[in-house]
Order: C-alpha cells, then structure tokens, then sequence
C-alpha cells in the first residue's frame, strides 16, 4: 500500500463550543470533517474537547473556512513599527519591538506556531 493518508491532523483541540459551530458550518460547506472526541474519561479533563481532520482531498478549502472561523491571524501581515513606543514612548523605526523597554510590536500570533504552520502548508492563507 501506497499514498498520503486521506485525512489531515487539524493541530489543535476545540471546546465543545467551538467543534459544534465548526461542525455545523464546515457541514453546510459541504467540506467534511472527521473528529474525535476527547475525554471526559481522564483526570485532566473535566469536558470533552476535539481534535478534528480535514479531508486531504478539502485541505485548501477547509484550512481557509477554518481560519476565516476561527479569526486565526495572518503573522505575515505583521509590519515593523515606527513611531513613539505606547509604553515609554521612546522614538523606534521599522522596529519589530521597542530598543528601550522591549515592548513587541508583533501580533499575538507566532510565524512557526503549529496551527499557523499547518494552515499555511495547506493553502489556508492563499
Ligand atoms: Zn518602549
């Protein structure tokens, strides 16, 4: 046997909320999504959380529901800042954080974080 696996590991957990709203609308989509539901059977986890797959076949058009869904950001839409600092109002040029204080200019979200990584290699940002 040969081949990709047809599903794709969606590298984050959901709350119940969360995977009922995704569900619902990927479902209307016609894009399917494969869970699986976690807990609540250990310690650790007081409520069930899901971790979900995108068909190989819906990658590009499931990452890009995903991400417009779930808000995800873009961290290459990031641009240096230049100005006063908000914190301590030291003068910066296309700093991505200030020299002074340290204060990051950056959005929340980091470039290699996994989710990023994993919508980003399957057409999510396209
Ligand atoms: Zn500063």
């Amino acid at each position: 046997m040969t081949g990709e696996l047809p599903r794709l590991d969606v590298p984050v957990t959901l709350n119940d909320t969360q995977f009922l709203w995704l569900n619902a609308v990927m479902e209307s989509a016609r894009l399917p999504l494969r869970y699986t539901a976690l807990g609540p059977g250990s310690k650790r986890r007081a409520k069930v959380d899901y971790v979900v797959q995108f068909h190989r076949d819906h990658a590009r058009a499931s990452c890009r529901l995903f991400r417009e869904l779930m808000k995800v950001p873009d961290p290459s839409q990031d641009t240096p800042f230049t100005g006063a600092c908000p914190a301590c109002g030291t003068e910066t040029e296309s700093a991505w954080a200030c020299p002074s204080c340290g204060l990051s200019f950056r959005s929340g979200t980091a470039a290699d974080h996994p989710l990023v990584l994993f919508l980003r290699a399957h057409g999510g940002y396209d």
